[in-house]
């Protein structure tokens, strides 16, 4: 089974497709990558998707990841004894440390760490940015705001606090429990959210120790501040567009998604961008017209996945969803403006042996209008720098680890198989024609271009490539 498209689709599972014949469906229909939001799924529920996940994987025969996104610190107000005030414009208004419930004039803010970083001058924003509010005084236990836009605030609404860099990990004690099951139920990414700084990936990177790829959500302008340096320490990022549309001018965040993906590519990881893609489909069952150029932008782009949330989540039509994605994908994919926009990104190639090697297959295989690249990798990292080539021909990925295999399932264009590595050359010819052919990828009488490390079975060493003839039979030619 292949996907006729090389962007890569992340479904989120919930409540309107968490039982097996609807997950089975949507992998059908295009999904590759199915999210589960920490947010929401307790660790039993974690355990039973990911177990229907892999047997969804089984009867396909095709390896699918699977990402855990951990909640972050997410900042919340307590509780009103109203449930609800309504705020006016220039009232002043209190968020405190004490915990018994606020009215109209004050609040708790339950995070004693914030209210000791804030600064007059600072912002909070409340309810996905309807409410902002201005700090005029503080001290270590309450802040005095002014309320510039006001507006209903009822319980445990979110807070927002884009000007002051929070004195806290990107784990909180849930976050740690989360990263633990996750870790167990085998997922293959872990996505951390509201990051602010590189230090928050190292700490995951401590407990995660290579057994989940770290993808980092970039949903903050401390994170923006210093993306560089985070896309090092990452091994994949999300243009979270929801709560970065709160925390920045909503108008900055398609030139920040421009920026975020094109600096992916330039590094070679890969990249999602997320949040209200097909937003009107959680209750419609065709999209708006700008959502539908929403997803071909991010597409155009380049970027390695496009992602549905609640669409797919919460909605009325998780499928059509889904298949509504996989039509966009595929058109913007065929249209004529599409290579010459990828191949304008597209970086050159950095004096790495691995790097040399994808480059030369790419060309080789384009000039040669060959069937496929055909890429050996054991730890991954080869199957990146040729999707970073961003090909015009297919690329299918070989590897012995089926992690790997499933991690790389996030990728822009790889094609994931899972087999033995290569014994010898001819073992490998033979076995990257065989999986083509297999695969649906080659015909007959068609040349693919294999790359791989020598000797067999050393990762790190790509080294080599070699053009073979796909035979009659499927097996490798001269
Ligand atoms: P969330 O992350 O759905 O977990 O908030 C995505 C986003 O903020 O866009
Ligand atoms: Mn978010």
């Amino acid at each position: 089974m292949k996907r006729d498209r090389r962007v890569k689709i992340v479904a989120t599972l919930g409540p309107s497709s968490s039982d097996p014949e609807t997950i089975r469906k949507l992998f059908q229909a295009g999904a590759d990558v199915f999210r589960i939001n920490m947010s929401h799924a307790d660790h039993a529920r974690l355990n039973t998707l990911v177990d229907t996940i892999r047997t969804v994987e089984a009867g396909a025969n095709r390896p699918i990841a699977i990402l855990a996104d951990l909640q972050g610190p997410k900042l919340r107000v307590g509780t009103f004894e109203s449930e609800a005030v309504v705020l006016e414009n220039d009232a002043t208004f209190i968020l405190d440390s004490d915990p018994t419930p606020g009215n109209v004039n004050r609040v708790n803010l339950p995070h004693r760490e914030i209210l000791e970083a804030l600064e007059p001058g600072h912002r909070l924003l409340l309810d996905d940015g309807k409410i902002r509010l201005r700090v005029v005084e503080c001290i270590a236990t309450r802040a005095t705001t002014v309320v510039e836009v006001g507006g209903r605030l009822s319980n445990r609404k979110g807070v927002s606090v884009p000007d002051t860099e929070i004195p806290v990990g990107a784990l909180t004690p849930k976050d740690h429990k989360d990263l633990e099951a996750a870790l167990e139920a085998k997922v293959d990414w872990i996505a951390l959210s509201f990051i602010q700084r590189p230090d928050d990936l190292a700490e995951v990177r401590k407990v995660t120790r290579g057994r989940a790829g770290i993808l980092a959500k970039i949903e903050k302008p401390q994170a923006i501040e210093r993306l560089g340096e985070i896309i090092d320490l990452s091994d994949a990022l999300m243009v979270a567009r929801g709560d970065l549309g709160v925390e920045m001018p909503l108008e900055q965040v398609p030139g920040l998604q421009k920026q975020i993906v094109r600096a992916c590519r330039r590094a070679g990881k890969p990249v999602v961008v997320a949040t209200q893609m097909l937003e009107s489909m959680i209750t419609s069952p065709v999209p708006t017209r700008a959502e539908v150029s929403d997803v071909a932008t991010a597409v155009f782009e380049g970027a390695d996945a496009v992602m549905l949330s609640a669409e797919s989540a919460a909605g009325e039509f998780p499928l059509e969803a889904v298949s509504t994605m996989d039509r966009i994908a595929r058109q913007v994919e065929r249209d004529p403006n599409y290579r010459s926009i990828i191949h304008g990104q597209r970086q050159e190639p950095e004096a790495t042996g691995a790097d040399a090697i994808s480059a030369a297959a790419r060309q080789i295989a384009e000039t040669l209008n060959l069937a496929a690249v055909v890429c050996y990798t054991t730890s991954g990292a080869t199957g990146l720098r040729a999707s970073r080539e961003r090909p015009t021909v297919p690329v299918i990925v070989i590897s012995p680890v089926t992690a790997t295999a499933r991690r790389l399932s996030l990728a822009w264009g790889l094609h994931c198989v899972v087999s033995d590595d290569a014994r010898d050359e001819s073992d490998m010819v033979d076995r990257a024609c065989r999986i083509s052919f297999q695969e649906g990828i080659a015909k007959p009488g068609q040349r693919i271009i294999t790359t791989a490390g020598v000797p067999f079975g050393t990762p790190g060493s790509t080294n080599m490539l070699r053009i073979s003839f796909v035979g009659s039979d499927g097996r490798g030619g001269l």
